[in-house]
């Protein structure tokens, strides 16, 4: 039978995963001949054999793909046959203005584990790695993916390596990052009298045993530095909170193994896939036995994570603890350090050791956060391993770059029909932050060959984002806050028609210049109605509530109660608080002075929390609705009564009910639980009414508050029993650090109609 000739090309993430290798190795499979090369749209195979081994090797490159890869579009055209004599590799080429996707950074495979302990260049070699794994991200400065484009450039390869590299056969053909003990980057260990250790051995044993007694080092990590202590040592993590400037939040665990984990969490199936996976997130799981206090300070919950540098799993097999907090080196608020010298610098306060070592973090970027509900992966940060991927739009998205929100930032650039969303930013109001922002646009906007056209941004007038957004002086697509959390969900789903919103958070601006947070909407892309939303009340002392939920609970009591009921009730419910404090607050909600109108579902989980004492201050950002949602017990199937009057919902009952069964005594567990339920029944109840009018059966659930476990998951389910299709987010975050998707999706809609 006569040779044909096909002509493939492949798109989606398939540079720097080991993709024209494993084509080689299927072409040489199936006895195809021909050749496989990486250009800027992505790789090109040439393919000529006979007929049927032509179509099973198809089909095997969606079948046995690299694991990281990810096919988007595979192109197949007939051509002539130009007779290859054998199959090839070759180079890679830059030859148009469309991009191909660049690989996440990917965790350290058991191969390369395996050849650390066999191979003779590479024993006990830290920075080992194959195309099948290794840095990518965070070491590459522009496209196509070569060696000299990334920050491997100045470290020559020794004889070994080359050969390696140039082998087809080879596990390390064309891995750019490719290195030896002979020629690739090493480890330094700086200690507070200024000895520097360069011999990996006794750094090894250096850093395990100040470990091991209660020390804290900075360790130099993919996309940044770590603060690493010992996790089973409440003393030396509660000395990391003071040296990190009193930090509140949970810390994350970095575990020996699934062993470890599994001792001290509950791991469900579906948890231990993503530990494992190769973009090996920091995972919330619950707790079964208890890790000292001050790793995640009572919460029910904790990060944990597996190692994923060679260095990791060199470290554990040193300690003698199973578990290290793993917590981003920075300064409380500032974004993770990645530079050597202002390391140095920096950690003097705080680490009683710095490890570095003398390759260049380019891209910096942070662990990723993620957990699962419903059996379902939900992003919470999205960074190391996950950007920079692509997510696949209906519109165009050429040029247009969405700027993100201020607290939690991320922001979006759109390049042909694909948006790539930034690495978490953080808060922007931190200079220092606000310096990560700028670089990481510079270096996204680089390596993506991006040019601004349209910007889209929050209709928030005094957030960075927004000024930025106005600094670059192209056009401005404003995108109200709330609908582009919905939007973001919808572009997530690959939705473009009208479909029922629930977006709830804890603050974004509305378009009456209140602050919205309770919203149900009605909306497609490009606009939206607000058939329903909480009642507005007054949020005391403007942003000051963030750090004292009490004075929420304090303005729905007086919002529903009055002044008298509060006076009266002052010891009951506030003894916690002071009395000087209470009674301000109080004369505030009485001359409505700095009291500015909110309908926030954050603010009533806020208030809750608050009055049942659970977290009447709080240290962290979300911790009161946290917190509730930790002491929540789920199984509660009844809530409280609530109204549903003239586009809005009313909480009276459900106060009056939740002061009932405080006074009965009923155990927090179940009032939480009950508040929760009742979020959930509410919202039912409301897209029942909203369908009943528009006909619409499809939600999309977005904003902060859907990052409440209990919320989501019962919301899901009981949506589903009534027959909705229900829609949330999975691949980028429902908080804040989501919404640039959801921006920049407004905006490419809007365009196309203008
Ligand atoms: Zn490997
Ligand atoms: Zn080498
Ligand atoms: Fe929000």
């Amino acid at each position: 039978m006569a040779d044909i000739a096909y002509r493939i090309e492949i798109k989606g993430l398939v540079q720097g995963v080991g993709f024209r290798p494993f084509i080689y190795r299927l072409a040489t499979r199936h006895a195809i001949r021909g050749h496989v090369e990486n250009n800027n749209k992505g790789v090109l195979v040439r393919a000529e054999g006979d007929k049927k081994a032509l179509h099973f090797f198809i089909r095997d490159i969606r079948k046995d793909a690299p694991e990281a890869s990810q096919i988007l579009f595979i192109n197949i055209k007939k051509e002539l046959v130009k007779g290859f004599p054998d199959f090839s590799i070759g180079a890679s080429h830059s030859f148009s203005n469309e991009i191909t996707e660049v690989s996440p950074d990917i965790a350290v495979c058991d191969d390369c584990l395996k050849d650390m302990k066999t191979q003779p260049h590479r024993l006990d070699y830290s920075f080992i790695n194959c195309t099948h794994c290794g840095p990518r991200f965070s070491i590459i400065k522009s496209l196509p993916y070569d060696r000299n484009k990334t920050t491997m450039a100045p470290f020559k390869m020794c004889e070994e390596c080359r050969s390696e590299y140039t082998d087809v056969s080879d596990r390390r053909f064309h891995a750019q990052p490719v290195a030896c003990n002979h020629c690739g980057p090493a480890y330094s260990l700086h200690l507070p009298n200024g000895e520097v250790l360069e011999k990996f051995p006794d750094i090894l044993n250096r850093i395990a045993g100040l470990l091991d007694s209660g020390n804290i080092i900075a360790l130099k990590g993919m996309g940044g530095y770590h603060l690493a202590c010992n996790a089973l040592d409440e003393n030396a993590v509660r000395l990391l909170r003071i040296r990190k400037n009193r930090e509140g939040k949970p810390m994350a665990v970095m575990f020996a193994n699934m062993k470890a984990v599994r001792k001290f969490l509950y791991v469900s199936p579906w948890e231990e896939k993503l530990l494992n996976s190769w973009r090996r997130p920091i995972v919330l799981m619950r707790v079964k036995k208890p890790l000292p206090f001050s790793v995640s300070k009572g919460l029910d919950s904790v990060g944990g994570m597996l190692p994923y540098m060679p260095f990791h799993y060199q470290l554990f097999e040193k300690l003698n603890t199973p578990a290290l907090v793993m917590t981003s080196g920075n300064l409380s608020g500032e974004p993770v350090l990645t530079d050597d010298q202002v390391a140095l610098k920096k950690f003097k306060s705080i680490a009683d050791a710095v490890l570095t070592y003398n390759r260049e973090i380019y891209n910096r970027v942070d662990d990723s956060v993620t957990m699962v509900v419903n059996g379902m992966e939900r992003l919470i940060r999205r960074s190391r391993g996950y950007v920079p991927s692509s997510i696949t739009m209906k519109q165009q998205t050429e040029g247009i770059f969405a700027v993100g929100v201020e607290l939690v930032n991320c922001f979006a650039l759109g390049k042909g029909d694909k948006v790539f969303l930034s690495q978490y930013i953080g808060d922007l109001k931190n200079p220092e932050t606000l310096g990560f922002y700028d670089e990481s646009f510079q270096h996204l906007s680089q390596l993506f060959r991006f040019k601004p056209l349209l910007v889209a941004a929050d209709l928030h007038p005094d957030y960075f984002s927004t000024r930025f957004a106005k600094e670059t002086g192209m056009p401005v697509e404003f995108v109200q806050h709330h609908h582009a959390h919905i939007a973001s969900c919808m572009a997530e789903h690959y939705l473009d028609e009208k479909v029922i919103g629930v977006s709830f958070d804890g603050t974004g601006l509305g378009t009456d210049g209140k602050i919205w947070g309770g919203e149900f909407l009605v909306c497609d892309l490009s606009g939206f109605e607000r058939p329903f939303h909480f009642e507005y009340v007054l949020q005391p002392g403007g942003d000051a509530v963030i750090h004292q939920p009490w004075r929420m609970a304090v303005s729905y009591l007086y919002h529903y109660f009055g002044e008298d009921f509060l006076r009266h009730n002052y010891q009951k419910f506030f003894s916690s608080v002071d009395r000087e404090a209470f009674d301000m607050v109080l004369v505030m909600l009485n001359n409505k002075i700095n009291c500015p109108e909110t309908c926030s579902a954050g603010r009533l989980f806020d208030a809750v929390s608050a009055l049942l004492n659970i977290c009447p201050e709080s240290s962290f950002h979300a911790e009161a609705p946290m917190r509730l949602e930790s002491v929540a017990d789920e199984s509660i199937s009844a809530g409280y009564t609530f109204t549903l009057l003239k586009k809005q919902v009313f909480f009276k009952p459900v106060f009056e009910g939740l002061l009932h069964d405080m006074e009965r005594g009923e155990p927090l567990s179940k009032i939480a639980g009950k508040f929760h339920q009742t979020v959930v029944e509410m919202i039912a109840k409301v897209v029942d009414e909203i369908s009943a009018k528009t006909g619409l059966k499809k939600v999309a659930l977005s904003g902060g508050s859907f990052q409440n476990k209990i919320l989501l998951a019962k919301t899901e389910l009981l949506l589903q029993k009534k027959g909705y299709k229900v829609y949330s987010q999975q691949k980028v975050p429902a908080n804040d650090g989501g919404i640039a998707l959801g921006q920049l999706a407004v905006a490419a809609k809007r365009r196309v109609k203008k």
